[in-house]
């Protein structure tokens, strides 16, 4: 009897294993699961099989694009719900409210469809067009606001607690779901991501990166991978340019002033959350990763093992691919894929914004043919 875990991630798979992880895929795939949060999580752990066979390594993607609302968000986001529901925030009929510019606000709008609450947003004005098309065609009410730092009282996240707390007080049924410093989209990745990486790999797994937007995923899978390995599972931050957090891990406390930015939109932070505060001792060391490389990594991940992931994916995944050469060969690497390239699709393939990056050079000539934009 094949007993299921990490091997059958192994390249040379025979004829009779490979058969035994197809139907264990179906067997996997009967039942029902309850309405759209019943759907969220258990996603597949892909193995990445050209860069896993480059480091010699297994590098493996939790595809948690394959959640219904299409990002990791979906599982912070019924966590952050349900949490409101246990502390009798929120009733049948209330409301939601968060300051979110992205998968976050996909993800809170389909649970609250789902569970028949009314979801308000709370953007900055620069976001697209599609961006609000798509939250409000799932039925969130959107408020584009000023786009100002978090300091100044007029920053989205502010806007969204304000209006919370003003419904909350007319009629006591309404939360300001507080993605950043709100430690159950924390719990959603320490009771569910983590759980399913350590049994999908059967407990072989040596290191564990990501980058981070809240901080709850990062947090979350670093508490439970250290908890069950007592400690021997290697965690890394991945960080984009933009981001405070490297020279903070690396310089073990210090944060400096935030500046210059990056493609990859969703993550990066000026600010330790309370999402991170209590894990950050956790992390073992951080990895920067630039745009240039972040990108080339897009076209290298469609062209190689045919997944069509945003840019977060891609320096996750990058990252990744660090760690194990910084872990050596035959160690077994996990990172997240956090959300597909839909949303992104008019910039990430398009000539024209890759040259006001300055990024084309940055992409290999023999994958020009996928910049079809
Ligand atoms: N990638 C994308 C595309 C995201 O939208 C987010 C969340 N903002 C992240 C990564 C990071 O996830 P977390 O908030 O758990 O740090």
């Amino acid at each position: 009897m094949f007993r299921p875990g990490f091997r059958r991630f192994a390249s040379n798979l025979t004829s009779s294993a490979s058969e035994f992880a197809y139907t264990l895929q179906v067997s996997q795939a009967q039942g029902t699961v309850n309405g759209f949060v019943g759907a969220i999580g258990r996603t597949p752990l892909i193995r990445l099989n050209k860069l896993s066979d480059e480091t010699g390594c297994e590098i493996l993607g939790k595809a948690e694009f394959m959640n219904p609302g299409g990002s990791v968000k979906d599982r912070a986001a019924l966590y952050v719900i349900k949490d409101a529901e246990e502390r009798s925030l929120l009733r049948p009929g209330g409301t939601v409210v968060e300051g979110t510019a992205g998968n976050t606000g996909i993800g809170l709008a389909h649970v609250c469809r789902s569970k028949g609450y009314q979801c308000v947003i709370y953007m900055p004005n620069t976001q697209s067009q599609g961006k609000i098309d798509l939250l409000r065609l799932l039925g969130a009410t959107v408020h584009p606001v000023p786009a100002v730092a978090f300091d100044n009282p007029e920053n989205y996240n502010h806007q969204a607690r304000r209006h919370a707390e003003r419904l909350a007080a007319e009629t006591g049924n309404a939360v300001w779901t507080n993605q950043f410093d709100n430690t159950a989209n924390r719990r959603a990745h320490i009771e569910t991501t983590g759980p399913e990486i350590w049994a999908q790999t059967n407990g072989a797994i040596d290191g564990f990166t990501c980058a981070t937007g809240t901080g709850g995923t990062l947090a979350g899978v670093t508490r439970y991978l250290k908890e069950q390995s007592e400690g021997r599972v290697k965690c890394f931050l991945a960080d984009p340019p933009g981001s405070v957090l490297y020279s903070y891990i690396k310089s073990k406390g210090a944060l400096t002033e935030r500046s210059g930015g990056s493609i990859t939109e969703g993550i990066g932070q000026g600010r330790v959350t309370d999402n991170l505060a209590q894990e950050i001792d956790l992390i073992d060391d951080a990895l920067h990763i630039s745009d240039e490389k972040s990108i080339a990594m897009v076209y290298r991940l469609l062209d190689e093992e045919g997944l069509y992931v945003g840019a977060s994916t891609a320096l996750n995944v990058v990252a990744a691919y660090e760690m194990a050469q910084v872990l050596g060969p035959g160690k077994t690497v996990v990172t997240v894929l956090c959300d597909g390239a839909y949303r992104y699709a008019e910039r990430l393939f398009s000539r024209g914004w890759l040259q006001g990056k300055g990024l084309l050079e940055a992409i290999p000539e023999r994958l020009h043919k996928y910049i079809v934009l």
